[in-house]
């Protein structure tokens, strides 16, 4: 196949956690990669081995502003994750979410791509129907520390379905429960990042309130397939779609499973629950498992060995 004949994949957020795993997937299947990021979260590091790929290219950019390319599919990833960065700076998190979708569903339309969103299940807020399924509306409070993310992510998607039934844009929506894995920013605040950290290095580990809050933590090789998976859906199939491990545990579990694999000298010990912290959440994935025949393979013990293994090479600078 010629160099012309390549799907161009438009990948933003490209240099962060799960965009860098996701650029190296799309290479791995012959596409040609545009990777725009505005290094507010990501590293190069994190894609500095894809540099020398003829097929890869590396964009800075900011998604608040709009962007002229050509693109055959856009995979939109670009936000702070992690409540420390995307509390960093509010305003400019709802302008990435916001103006951001509004920005990549105008390219979309006019290259005629087809667009992937990267929701969250925060857009379920504190649940309080259990497991999620994506008929559930959320409990999401609006005025909020966690508001910056929660309704940026809903605007988001209500900007998705409305350029879907107004403009005929190809869409698909995900929704992502918590994923972790090698290259996560090692101080980005996550628990699981900051669990490991802790341990590797024999500090405390800081539970946040009294570690009963629940979450269900997804490898990220199994996210990205994923991904891969829906954008390559049936056209009719928009989403949204839940993709995440529905292995729930909570926060203290999952404190004890780091020391016992880490065979840390950490300690645990309390600190204050951040306000609006969900309670308990679980990914209902029937919808996934139906129409994608997705569901993820990697259990907790084996992606956390490998993300361990990463971290451990981050502390001793062979990163
Ligand atoms: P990340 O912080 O590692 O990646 C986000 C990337 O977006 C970074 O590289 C950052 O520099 C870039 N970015 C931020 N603002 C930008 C802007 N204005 N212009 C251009 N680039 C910008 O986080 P991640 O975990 O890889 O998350 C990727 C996507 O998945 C995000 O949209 C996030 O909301 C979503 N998500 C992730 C999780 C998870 O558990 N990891 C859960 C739910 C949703
Ligand atoms: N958490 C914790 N200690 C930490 C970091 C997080 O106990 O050092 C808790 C946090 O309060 C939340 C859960 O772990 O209940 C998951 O937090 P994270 O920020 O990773 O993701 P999110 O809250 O967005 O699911």
């Amino acid at each position: 196949m010629g160099h012309m004949d390549k799907k161009r994949v438009l990948v933003t957020g490209g240099a962060g956690f799960l965009g860098s795993h996701l650029c190296e997937r799309l290479l791995a299947d012959g596409c040609e990669v545009v990777c725009l990021d505005n290094f507010f979260t990501g590293r190069k590091r994190n894609i500095a081995h894809l540099l020398a790929n003829p097929d890869f290219e590396l964009l800075r950019h900011d998604l608040a502003h709009q962007l002229f390319i050509e693109t055959d599919e856009i995979y939109n990833l670009a936000c702070p994750a992690s409540p420390v960065h995307y509390q960093y700076n509010p305003v400019k998190t709802v302008k990435t979410s916001v103006l951001g979708a509004i920005h990549m569903l105008g390219l979309a339309k006019r290259v005629k791509a087809k667009i992937l969103q990267a929701s969250t299940s925060e857009v379920y807020g504190d649940p309080d129907v259990h497991p999620q399924t994506e008929y559930y509306r959320g409990n999401v409070n609006p005025i909020g520390p966690r508001a910056c993310y929660d309704e940026g992510k809903r605007c988001a998607e209500t900007l998705f379905f409305d350029y879907h039934r107004q403009n005929r844009v190809n869409i698909r929506v995900v929704r992502i429960f918590n994923t972790y894995g090698p290259r996560m920013h090692p101080d980005d605040g996550r628990v699981v990042s900051n669990f490991i950290m802790a341990a590797l290095q024999n500090r405390d580990i800081t539970v946040y309130g009294d570690g009963t809050q629940t979450r269900s933590f997804c490898y990220v090789d199994d996210m990205i397939d994923g991904f891969i998976r829906m954008m390559n859906a049936d056209d009719d199939f928009t989403g949204p779609v839940n993709l995440g491990n529905p292995q729930e545990m909570t926060v203290l579990e999952l404190a004890k499973a780091v020391i016992d694999l880490t065979g840390s000298r950490s300690k645990i010990v309390f600190k204050p629950l951040p306000a609006d912290d969900p309670r308990q959440r679980r990914p209902d994935i029937t919808l996934a498992r139906e129409r994608l025949g997705w569901q993820p393979g990697v259990g907790l013990a084996e992606g956390l060995e490998k993300t361990v293994r990463y971290f451990e090479a981050l502390i001793a600078g062979k990163l």
